[in-house]
């Protein structure tokens, strides 16, 4: 199917790796030029070497493919961003998810961090675009947030409760009509368990603190899945691109839980 987005700009936050880069490999094989963010410009430099090779495969005119090293948590990261390309099409807000822990350990710095980078980056780079978007009749704007937004773990409370607030903000905005009837979409992605290096981070220290080897984790974690795997960044991409297309354009203010059968619920 083609998607009838070749030739739109799309940011793709925290893109060098995992869920971001499979979103934005997605969009370039879609023909969507693309501006790549991460934080790291060694591992972004390759995750943009790989995006432009994927480019030239593109059957129609060859998108183009802009990287950034910078922190979108940051204002000045996000100055450093509109400095490069001014107007998107698209939105793919990300950024790497706040720490594990108990509650009782988190002070006001640790929840003001996990809500600028949860809820009030996505918020700011949606306010920087969103008007942009309505005035030429076409906007996607997807949040990479997570399915402990509908099913909580209790470790994660800080990505619980930052992420609840973005997703509130996100129900409001995709229902105003002055942005709904202009064809600007918002919806948000929740991923379950996708096989990249933070899910790896997450499976080390499950084994270390259990004594049980990594296998035997990842094993044990699969397990209770019903498809009986982990998801990959490129399935996780396929759903993003397919919500940034023309064929989407009625699809708006949902959140789209991706992981494998593993929430138990009929809704
Ligand atoms: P990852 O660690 O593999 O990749 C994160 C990417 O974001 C990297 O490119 C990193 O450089 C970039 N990044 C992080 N902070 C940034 C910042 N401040 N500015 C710019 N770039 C930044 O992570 P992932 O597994 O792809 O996860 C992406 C998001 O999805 C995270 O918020 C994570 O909490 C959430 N999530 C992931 C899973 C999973 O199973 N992988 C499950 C639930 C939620």
């Amino acid at each position: 199917m083609d998607l009838g987005i070749a030739g739109k700009w799309a940011l793709v936050c925290g893109a060098s790796r995992g869920l971001g880069f499979g979103c934005a490999a997605a969009l370039v094989q879609e023909g969507v030029n693309v501006l790549v963010v991460a934080r790291r410009p060694d591992v972004l430099a390759e995750a943009a070497k790989e995006l432009r090779e994927l480019a030239q495969d593109y059957r129609g005119t060859t998108p183009q493919v802009l990287a950034l090293a910078a922190d979108v948590t940051s204002e000045y990261g996000r100055q450093q961003v509109f400095a490069q390309h001014d107007s998107f099409d698209i939105l793919v807000t990300n950024a790497g998810g706040p720490p594990v822990g108990d509650f009782r350990d988190w002070d006001r710095d640790m929840w003001m961090q996990a809500v600028d980078a949860n809820m009030l980056t996505p918020i700011a780079l949606i306010r920087a675009t969103i008007d942009g978007m309505a005035e030429r009749g076409f906007g996607r704007i997807i949040n990479i947030t997570s399915s402990a937004v509908k099913a909580p773990i209790d470790i994660l409370g800080l990505s619980n409760g930052a992420r609840s607030g973005l997703t509130g903000f996100v129900a409001g905005v995709a229902r105003n009509p002055e942005l709904a009837s202009r064809n600007v979409t918002l919806n948000n992605l929740l991923p379950g368990k996708f096989d990249t290096d933070r899910l790896a981070n997450t499976l080390a220290g499950m084994a270390s603190k259990s004594g049980n080897s990594e296998d035997d984790v990842r094993a044990a974690q699969q397990a209770v899945i019903p498809a009986q795997r982990f998801g990959s960044p490129a399935e996780f991409g396929a759903v993003c691109a397919f919500l940034c297309s023309q064929q989407a354009g009625y699809l708006t203010g949902q959140n789209i839980l991706l992981d494998g059968g593993a929430y138990p619920g009929t809704f």
